[in-house]
C-alpha cells in the first residue's frame, strides 16, 4: 500500500475533514440529544489527550486539512486546551488549514481567549432559542445568560461565531425572525439544522418535532429576497444570502436534501471509533491499533482500510411518515 497516498474513498471523495468527539460528557441535556439520566462511558474507555493528539496527527499526515472538535461538550473535558495547543503546531507548520469547534457556549467566557491563542478563528455555537424559559426547557440544565456571556467573550477575543439552531416545530418556529435579526445585529451567520432521528425519544416525538427547512426557507422568502450561494464550507450546509441584510443563512438538511455526494468527512468518537457516515452503523475501531504499538503504522493501515469502507450515503427518511434509518446512537457519542 502506498503510505503517502491521500485518503480517497471508493466513491472518489477525498477525505480532508475530520470531526473529533473529545468527550461524551456534557453540562447540558438537550432533549433531542441526550436523555436526562445519561450513562456516560467509564473514563478508561476514552482516548487520553495524548492519544487524541496521536490520532489527529496521523489523520493530518494522511491528508486531513480541517479538524472540528466536538462532543459531548468539548470544553468540559479536563485540560482540553493541552490538546488544542498540540493541534496548533499543525496550524503553525501549515499542515492543517483549520482548527475549529462546535460548542454549547457554556464555558466560552473562560475559554474564548485561550482558543483564539491556539489558532482557532471560527467557532459554531449551538443555540436554539433566545427565550430564557424555552432555553431551560430544551437544554434541561442550561442557563441562557451563561451562553450569551460566552458569545460576548468569543467575539471580544476575535473569534468569528456562527450560530447553529435546531429547527423544532412548535418550539422555535415563532423565533425565526428574532434569531435572524439578533444574528444580523451581531454580525453572526446562522444555520438551521433539521432534527435527526437520534437519541432515545420515540419516533412519534421526533416526527412531531420535525420542522422541514423547506418550510422555514419559504417563510424567510416572504420577508427577504433569497439568493442561493454556491459557497460550501466543507460541510453539508447550503447557504442563501438575504439580499436586504447581506446576511448568510445556512441549512443543514440531512432529511430533505441528500448531501452525501460531496461528503468529505469522517467522524472519530471519544473512544476511538471511526464512523464513516453519520447515518450508518459502519465503523472501525482505531483505538486497538493505536494502543497496540508505539509506532503509527498499524493505525495508518486501519485508517486506510476504514476509508475504503465509507458508504455512498445514508438512509434517514421521514417521507413515508415513519422514521426510517433510525440510529440508536446518541449524537453526543458520534459528535454532531
Ligand atoms: N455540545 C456541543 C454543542 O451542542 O454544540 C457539541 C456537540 S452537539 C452533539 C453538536 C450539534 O448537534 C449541536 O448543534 C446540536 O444541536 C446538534 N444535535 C444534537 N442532537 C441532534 C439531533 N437529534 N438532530 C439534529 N441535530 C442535533
Ligand atoms: Fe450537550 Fe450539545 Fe448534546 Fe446539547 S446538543 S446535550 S449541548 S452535546
Amino acid at each position: 500500500m502506498d503510505q503517502t497516498a491521500p485518503l480517497i474513498d471508493p466513491f472518489q471523495r477525498a477525505i480532508t475533514y475530520l470531526r473529533v468527539s473529545v468527550t461524551d460528557r456534557c453540562d447540558f441535556r438537550c432533549v433531542y440529544c441526550m436523555s436526562e439520566n445519561m450513562q456516560f462511558l467509564p473514563k478508561k474507555e476514552l482516548l487520553t489527550l495524548e492519544e487524541l493528539d496521536r490520532m489527529c496527527s496521523t489523520f493530518i499526515r494522511l491528508g486531513v486539512r480541517k479538524l472540528r472538535i466536538t462532543g459531548g461538550e468539548p470544553l468540559v473535558r479536563r485540560d482540553i486546551m493541552t490538546f488544542f495547543q498540540a493541534m496548533k503546531l499543525h496550524l503553525d507548520a501549515g499542515t492543517l488549514d483549520e482548527l475549529t469547534l462546535t460548542t454549547n457556549g457554556s464555558q466560552l467566557a473562560r475559554f474564548a481567549e485561550p482558543l483564539a491563542a491556539a489558532g482557532v478563528k471560527r467557532i459554531n455555537v449551538s443555540l436554539d432559542t433566545l427565550d430564557e424559559a424555552k432555553f431551560a426547557e430544551v437544554t434541561r440544565w442550561g442557563r441562557l445568560q451563561q451562553v450569551l456571556n460566552g458569545i460576548d467573550a468569543a467575539q471580544a477575543a476575535g473569534l468569528r461565531v456562527k450560530i447553529n439552531a435546531v429547527a423544532l416545530k412548535g418550539f422555535n418556529e415563532d423565533e425565526l425572525f428574532t434569531l435572524q435579526e439578533w444574528c444580523a445585529a451581531r454580525d453572526m451567520d446562522l444555520t438551521f439544522i433539521e432534527v435527526m432521528p437520534m437519541g432515545d425519544l420515540g419516533n412519534e416525538d421526533r416526527l412531531d418535532q420535525y420542522w422541514s427547512l423547506k418550510d422555514l426557507r419559504a417563510r424567510l422568502a416572504v420577508r427577504f429576497t433569497l439568493t442561493d450561494l454556491a459557497m460550501r464550507t466543507g460541510g453539508p450546509a447550503r447557504y442563501v444570502q438575504l439580499e436586504e441584510t447581506g446576511q448568510k443563512i445556512g441549512f443543514i438538511t440531512p432529511l430533505s436534501h441528500n448531501f452525501c455526494e460531496s461528503c468529505n468527512r469522517v467522524r472519530l468518537t471519544c473512544t476511538g471509533q471511526l464512523y464513516m457516515c453519520l447515518g450508518q452503523e459502519d465503523m472501525a475501531d482505531l483505538r486497538a491499533p493505536l494502543r497496540a504499538s508505539e509506532g503509527d503504522a498499524l493505525l495508518e493501515d486501519a485508517i486506510r482500510r476504514a476509508i475504503n469502507l465509507k458508504p455512498k450515503g445514508h438512509d434517514f427518511d421521514y417521507s413515508r411518515q415513519a422514521v426510517d434509518g433510525q440510529m440508536s446512537r446518541h449524537m453526543s457519542h458520534t459528535g454532531g
